[in-house]
């Protein structure tokens, strides 16, 4: 049996499937990823919630990088595996679909049910008063007070960021809330910050409610998504992965598919979208 049937049947077997997606979903779309196929850290760890408030200069070096991230990473568009998982939740077989990633891509794609588990880079949040801007507004502000690095260009990093190094980034200005004068942080779970207790349980709820739990294009090396692989083994829930290299959840796998992610989705969902025209 290929991998794609396998995986198709795993579908059919579980209707109500509860999707973790992550970083290998967006490679597709133009956004690189941090890990390797061993799961390890391909660059540099990113910036931490600690050093980001601790630091101005932290702050200062993060949003310049940003700043020529977010041209690019604010224009992708989603690519075949966001518009499978939107045709799965369009068929009435997703019970949710929780993501690790920041792009809001499964929703430009036409997912509705999805959980932001990372929350969204197109937003920015007062730390003080949680108000919060659209990146949109925010980048014109940072381009406004900052004319001399709107001719910097350098490769994209994961979560909008960009590979910009060797800057005086103590130059670079940052405005601050214009409601409180709060320090101003993308509205994203940065690394050593929890995920708000609110959403986890919220995805707890969906994960009680569904069959099967099935993995796309996630390490599941992060624990905040990983915790959820070990919950659905937990309570015996099947876990299907298609994922390009090793992930954390091997060892609790019902179905491992090491291939792209777009790919075996599209031919699993053809045979299934086969069978319904034959029911219908
Ligand atoms: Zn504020």
């Amino acid at each position: 049996m290929s991998d794609p049937a396998a995986l198709a049947r795993f579908i059919d077997a579980h209707p109500r499937l509860f999707v973790l997606t992550g970083a290998g979903c967006s490679t597709g779309s133009g956004i690189p990823d941090y890990r390797d196929l061993d799961g390890g850290w391909k660059r540099r760890p990113p910036v931490t919630l600690q050093a980001f408030v601790a630091d101005a200069k932290t702050r200062s070096r993060y949003w310049a990088r940003s700043l020529v991230g977010w041209r690019r990473f604010g224009r992708a568009r989603p690519n075949g595996t966001h518009a499978a998982l939107a045709r799965l939740e369009a068929d009435g077989r997703v019970e949710v679909l929780l993501t690790q990633n920041v792009d809001g891509l499964h929703q430009a794609a036409g997912s509705d049910n999805v959980i932001d588990l990372h929350g969204r880079l197109d937003t920015v949040r007062c730390l003080a008063c949680e108000v919060r801007t659209p990146r949109g507004v925010f980048q014109r502000a940072l381009e406004a007070l900052n004319p001399d690095w709107l001719a910097l260009d350098a490769l994209d990093a994961p979560d909008g960021d960009a590979d910009l190094e060797g800057l005086d980034f103590a130059s670079f200005r940052v405005p601050d809330c214009e409601a409180c004068g709060g320090l101003l942080k993308p509205d994203v779970v940065f690394f050593g910050e929890n995920v708000p207790r609110e959403r986890v349980e919220r995805a707890e709820a969906h994960l009680a409610a569904a069959d099967a739990m099935l993995v796309v294009g996630s390490s599941l090396m992060v624990f905040s998504g990983y915790r959820f692989a070990r919950a659905a083994a937990h309570a015996g829930k099947p876990i299907a992965a298609v994922n390009l290299g090793r992930t954390r959840a091997d060892d609790i796998l019902s179905l491992k598919i090491e291939s792209d992610c777009a790919a075996t989705l599209e031919s699993a969902l053809l045979p299934l979208s086969r069978l319904r025209e034959r029911v219908g």
